[in-house]
């Protein structure tokens, strides 16, 4: 199982035998946010036109704008992503009414237009069932934790046929409780009746899926899929860094 260490991480020799393994979901095993800007695009020029008193440019800008601070508070996102439709709806709302077009009717369609199009272009990373089926068969018992509405996140896991690897399924919606909050992997370890020192937690998120897992002692795998590196500032230390599954999955054989 030797695996090539990349620029940034510690050298790593990979999962050892019987440790369980903790996935994050979207944007780890699932491309949740790689269609953002095409499908806010198609809305926008949807909605724009003759009488509509707004450009698609200027309203792709405003809901950039909008979005950009509604995600950006932690507090918000809890509340956001608890119901990605009412928050959607909020967005192109205030973005409308920042250009001078207020219309509750139409924020509703356009959200609803976007989520569909969101949900219609979700697709499984290259590498993802290859890398499961590797843990699998390696003996690896594996878990996911995910933050995300109950039904969104569940019905993901069903759809891409992921739901019969994990026998430990923590969804925020579900438990009540998401990552980062230390609760979130207690509930996994216990579940699995795992130790945290021989729990591995892969993810995309710094915050989520490395810095939570690490107070508790588990080790981490984060995904920085644009190469980016660690921030100067974080105290995040991955065990492990790869830029996609599909490279975790060579790494694996
Ligand atoms: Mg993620």
């Amino acid at each position: 199982m030797a695996a090539a260490p990349r620029i940034g991480a510690v050298p790593w020799s990979g999962f050892a035998p019987c440790e369980a393994i903790f996935f994050d979901l979207d944007d780890t095993l699932i491309d949740f946010d790689g269609g953002i800007d095409e499908c806010w695009q198609a809305v926008c020029a949807e909605a724009a036109g003759p009488g509509a008193g707004f450009s698609a440019r200027e309203l792709r800008a405003a809901i950039t704008r909008v979005a950009g601070f509604y995600w950006s508070d932690p507090e918000r996102h809890r509340i956001g992503r608890a119901d990605l439709m009412a928050a959607t709806r909020a967005i192109v709302g205030e973005a409308l009414d920042g250009l001078g077009a207020s219309n509750e009717a139409l924020a509703a369609q356009l959200a609803a237009r976007y989520r569909t199009l969101r949900d219609d272009g979700l697709v499984l990373y290259p590498g993802a069932v290859e890398l499961l089926d590797e843990l699998i068969s390696a003996g690896h018992t594996l878990g996911v934790i995910t933050n995300g509405e109950a039904a969104l996140q569940r019905a993901k896991l069903e759809r891409f046929n992921l739901i019969g690897y994990f026998t430990y399924v923590g969804i925020e919606g579900e438990a009540g409780v998401g990552k980062p909050d230390a609760e979130a992997y207690w509930r996994a370890l216990q579940s699995l009746g795992c130790a945290p020192a021989d729990s591995w937690m892969i993810g995309d998120n710094l915050e989520w899926d490395v810095l939570g897992p690490q107070r508790l002692g588990l080790r981490t795998v984060w995904i920085d899929r644009h190469a980016r590196g660690l921030p100067e500032n974080t105290t995040a230390r991955p065990d492990h860094i790869t830029k996609s599954v599909a490279e975790l999955a060579a790494a694996q054989r």
